[in-house]
């Protein structure tokens, strides 16, 4: 099998099965490609050639020996730094963490590695998980495969920017706000936020507890069900955890159908704010799914105009607790004052030289939400705002069974382009903050590309608590109605890197 790197995970699992490609050659490509593009693309901080080749060669030899682990045994997959690893340094993208090894593995890691997969590496992200650009690294920003000089969203675009630049076939991620979506959104490929507690939280460095979910990056729809149906499950290790029978998600894709599937289109996720390639292609979309039998339902969502604002009260008093521990004793970084100091001088030397802008800004903030006398104004409000998204999310469900928006309301901007202004860069969020808010799960899937730049736009898909599988029904039926109008996958298109046809 020639160009191993342009097929799917589910491809390649074909492969696998029936002999023709082994892990072992099938990591090296990918390994290959790494070498070859991610000086220009930089979505990994960290690989380990020798691990992943010892991992791909224990699979081959399960498989010979019949003893396959799952069909991806023996698939490659990049973890995004957030989660934590015993065979890989973990630093959520933080100095404060730069070179710490964890004596544990997360929980999705550990399944990973249960189901046989090949972990590549880490990839980059914005300190903490805290950005929409991979900008807030403090190992320096990712590159968008599309067009090296635009941002690959974040705080993901890492991960995003690996699978788009067919470095891994797949990835995962995290998202609090739209981490694992929005980079999806930009790059042209798939992510999806399970259901809150749908994935073990245990070892993913904590951004914002009640908000953060780990999910698949991928570049379709099936790969991210199979890497999901590892990955889903109760731990008694989170005790947010679900105890939940989930179905098969590939089952989904594989039956995908939207015949009778009422969708529910919001109205204020759609007009005003919004870059009219992205509306054009968003449109198209539903168009395509009404004239193959789904129903098309017009849904107002008021409390949705003011989910940014509460998130971003919810999130920094959540994140300024969580990261309390890094206090220069208990990981990572410890900075000495010049001539030595009390453990106050130590611990504020060592997060003042420790963590990035973005970080302090939000700790700053979320002190002060938190604070006596400001608590019941800010933090008490922003929950209030919360219980009204859950709500306006319930009536909704009601009348259909998905609702449908934009993902995020512009293309990939140029680097460096909203640095200066943190508040342009939260106000884009707004499409993908409530289903956090909410906990309910929602996928991005690539919906084609802009007529004023060329790039990837993404459709979203937000269903209730637990019904996970309907995103990828209607997410697999799209794909594939897409695919057979433009002859072609989106990212066969994506003219950075000369990817060619998949
Ligand atoms: N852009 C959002 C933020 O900066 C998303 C974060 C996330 O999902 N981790 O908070």
């Amino acid at each position: 099998m020639s160009e191993l790197i342009h097929h799917t995970a589910a491809e390649l699992a074909t492969a696998l099965a029936d002999g023709s490609a082994s892990s072992v050659e099938i990591t090296q490509a990918h390994l290959d490609r790494i070498a070859a593009v991610d000086t220009d693309v930089h979505a990994f901080l960290h690989v380990n050639a020798e691990v992943s080749l010892a991992a791909a060669a224990a699979s081959d030899k399960r498989r010979a020996a019949g003893a396959a682990l799952n069909a991806l045994d023996g698939i490659p997959v990049a973890i995004k730094d957030v989660l934590v690893t015993t065979d890989m340094p973990s630093t959520a993208g933080s100095k404060i963490l730069e070179g710490w090894v964890s004596p544990y593995d997360a929980t999705p890691v550990t399944k990973l590695r249960e189901a046989g997969l090949v972990p590549l590496g880490k990839t980059n992200m914005d300190e903490f998980a805290m950005g929409s650009s991979t900008e807030h690294s403090a190992y320096g920003p990712t590159r968008n495969p599309w067009d090296l000089d635009r941002i690959p969203g974040g705080s993901g675009g890492g991960s995003a920017a690996a699978v788009a630049a067919f470095e891994a076939p797949l990835a995962l991620g995290s998202d609090t706000g739209g981490s694992i979506r929005q980079p999806a959104h930009v790059t042209g490929t798939v992510g999806i936020k399970p259901t809150y507690g749908g994935v073990s939280r245990y070892g993913a460095i904590a951004l914002a507890s009640s908000l953060d979910q780990i999910g698949p990056v991928t570049r379709n729809v099936l790969d991210a069900a199979m890497l999901h149906d590892i990955i889903a499950g109760h731990d008694r290790h989170d005790s947010t955890s679900l105890k939940h029978e989930w179905p098969s998600m590939a089952e989904a894709v594989r039956n995908a159908n939207v015949k009778g599937l009422r969708i529910g289109v919001v109205s204020q996720l759609d007009g005003e704010g919004f870059q009219p390639g992205v509306l054009a292609r968003f449109h198209e979309a539903i168009a395509l799914l009404e004239a193959n039998g789904a129903e098309i339902v017009e849904l107002s969502l008021p409390s949705l105009e003011h989910a940014v604002a509460a998130y971003y009260l919810i999130l920094p008093a959540e994140a300024s607790s969580n990261l309390a521990k890094f206090d220069s004793v208990r990981f990572g970084l410890r900075v000495t004052p010049e001539g030595g100091g009390t453990v106050e001088q130590v611990m504020s030397a060592t997060r003042e030289a420790g963590f990035g802008a973005e970080v302090k800004r939000r700790i700053i903030l979320g002190t002060y939400a938190l604070s006596a006398g400001y608590y019941d104004a800010y933090y008490g409000s922003a929950q209030k705002v919360r219980t009204l998204v859950q709500r306006d999310f319930a009536a909704g469900f009601e009348k259909v069974d998905v609702i449908a928006s934009p993902t995020a309301p512009t293309t990939a901007w140029k680097l460096g382009e909203q640095l200066d202004d943190p508040l342009e860069m939260w106000r884009g969020d707004l499409a993908t903050i409530p289903a956090n808010l909410a906990g309910i799960p929602g996928i991005s899937l690539p919906a084609g590309l802009a007529d004023e730049d060329g790039l990837p736009v993404g459709i979203q898909f937000l269903a209730p608590a637990r019904e996970d599988a309907r995103l990828y029904n209607v997410g697999g039926a799209l794909e594939q109605l897409l695919v057979d109008k433009w002859g072609h996958t989106l990212l066969s298109q994506a003219p950075a890197l000369k990817v060619g046809a998949r």
